[in-house]
């Protein structure tokens, strides 16, 4: 990538690490911009089309994957998620950083495609801090809940694979975002890099 283009930065973290909320509070903040992906998943209480996602049926996701639309897809918990090329590719280009919150599976993606991408896992402190967010959120039944904890085994897992890891504690969202906007500013931010934390992934789920 040249000097002035925009950087990428790709957010994953198991469902319930606080990601979504930490990357609205990005980019309030104004650090970089956040891409919108398309879903075909339901929309949850509260989410609004063309905001949260771009909430598709699988023949439109289909359709769009024919036609290259995607610079990377994935399949989660049995839904399409996707993100839509040509958005980042026009604030690459003019030199606006951009945010892509996607899963474990598309962050690899994108860093075959775009290895000059800085990688982040966002994680709570522990299972039982995941459990018990992910339980009061309200709004995941409990098959879903536990096909996610289940999938936060194989996203920890692919920690050393990632540039920097975040630690989401609980009551210091201000401190991660302050974290992350650093990285983005271009912080070496020594301490989250993710070669600090070769244990994590297995601690994390003694309780
Ligand atoms: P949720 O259903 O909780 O909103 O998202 C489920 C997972 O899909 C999360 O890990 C989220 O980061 C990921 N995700 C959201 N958008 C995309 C996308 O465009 N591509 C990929 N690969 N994953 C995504």
């Amino acid at each position: 990538m040249t000097e002035n283009k925009g950087k990428l930065f790709v957010i994953s973290g198991p469902s319930g690490s606080g990601k979504g909320e930490l990357c609205k509070r990005v980019l309030k903040k104004g650090c970089a911009r956040v891409s919108i992906s398309a879903t075909t998943r339901s929309a949850r209480p509260g989410e609004v089309d063309g905001v949260n996602y771009f909430f598709i049926t699988k023949e439109e996701f289909e359709r769009r994957i024919k036609v290259n639309d995607f610079l990377e897809f994935a399949q989660y918990n049995g839904n399409y998620y996707g993100t839509p090329k040509d958005y980042v590719i026009s604030c690459l280009e003019r030199g606006i950083n951009i945010i892509l919150e996607i899963d474990v599976q598309g962050a690899l993606n994108i860093k075959k495609i775009m290895p000059d991408a800085v990688l982040l896992m966002i994680s709570a402190p522990d299972y039982s801090t995941l459990v018990s967010r992910l339980r009061g959120r309200g709004d995941t039944s409990e098959d879903d809940m536990k096909e996610r904890l289940e999938t936060s085994r194989v996203e920890l897992a692919q920690l050393p694979k990632y540039d920097f890891l975040v630690i989401n504690k609980t009551n210091e969202l201000d401190r991660a975002v302050e974290t992350v906007c650093q990285i983005i500013g271009g912080k070496e931010m020594e301490e989250n890099k993710t070669k600090h934390f070769e244990s994590f992934a297995n601690d994390f789920y003694l309780i």
